[in-house]
């Protein structure tokens, strides 16, 4: 039935255009008779109805190679088969402090919470592309308000953060706020859980590319799922997270740690896993 269509259409573009075409041509032949503009004319006719007469087959369009690997997805939230799990609810083993020593944030029932003013910690391994799933918790006695309330931060290669903060009933300035490329982006939409129920980030993360003479070749992109609901979408990242003044880019290598940041506030963490891409 298909390829029935597709021969009608043939025929169709030979009226619409090799009609005309073929009129034309009389027209200058008959004005000029120059001999190399004939050639000329005859030759793109030729050509012309060379790709109207060819048949299109579902053949043509069908790719085979290569094949992807296989994956088997995790259960729910639980990790796939190619995963580089962070945190099972288990051990603080692939994380430590700045400086390289142990982590100090604590770990019981499962999930990993901050222990304020112990400071940020940072996975052992380094990572580029990532696509990333981590669930976090603000704590249930919140403090402070705004910035202050359940505040930390998934710090992507030490320097892109993703914001980590309580925004249900919460208001603080929006390019801060839950799930912002902070200081850079607003969220599409708040998707807040009330205070004390676990919130999920999904993240898709392309690293920046710089070239050999420290200017930026790519900016690295991000988007962001907050419980699900799309948040970011493909933002090209500005540069460094800046606290004061303007984002900017500072050459590094395309593989760094993931940070996780103690900004005072009793947060947890748990399922914590990552694939490479
Ligand atoms: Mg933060």
């Amino acid at each position: 039935m298909n390829y029935l269509k597709s021969e009608t259409r043939n025929w169709q573009l030979i009226l619409i255009f090799g009609l005309p075409t073929l009129l034309l041509t009389n027209y200058y032949i008959m004005k000029q008779f120059d001999l190399q503009k004939i050639a000329i004319i005859l030759a793109v006719i030729f050509l012309s109805g060379s790709v109207f007469a060819q048949k299109w087959e579902p053949v043509l369009t069908e790719i085979w190679e290569p094949v992807p690997v296989n994956v088997t997805p995790g259960k729910g939230t639980a990790p796939p088969s190619d995963a580089v799990v962070l945190f099972d609810g288990t051990n603080l083993a692939k994380w430590e402090k700045e400086d390289g020593s142990d982590a100090g944030w604590n770990v019981g029932n499962g999930i990993l919470t901050i222990v304020p003013g112990t400071g940020s910690i940072q996975t052992r391994q380094s990572f580029g592309d990532i696509q990333l799933h981590i669930e976090w918790r603000a704590p249930f006695d919140v403090v402070g308000a705004g910035q202050g309330h359940g505040n930390s931060g998934v710090i992507l290669q030490k320097r892109y953060e993703i914001q980590v903060l309580d925004c249900y009933e919460n208001t603080t300035y929006v390019n801060g706020q839950t799930a912002s490329v902070y200081k850079q982006y607003i969220p599409l939409v708040n998707a807040c859980l009330p205070t004390g129920e676990w919130e999920v980030y999904d993240i898709i993360y392309m690293a920046p590319r710089f070239n050999d003479n420290g200017t930026l070749f790519a900016p690295a992109t991000v988007t962001v799922l907050h419980n699900g609901i799309l948040v970011q979408n493909h933002v090209e990242i500005k540069g460094t997270i800046e606290y004061i003044g303007l984002p900017r880019y500072e050459k590094h290598d395309l593989k760094q740690p993931l940070l996780l940041q103690d900004h005072e506030n009793s947060v947890s963490y748990r399922n914590i896993w990552l694939r490479e891409l």
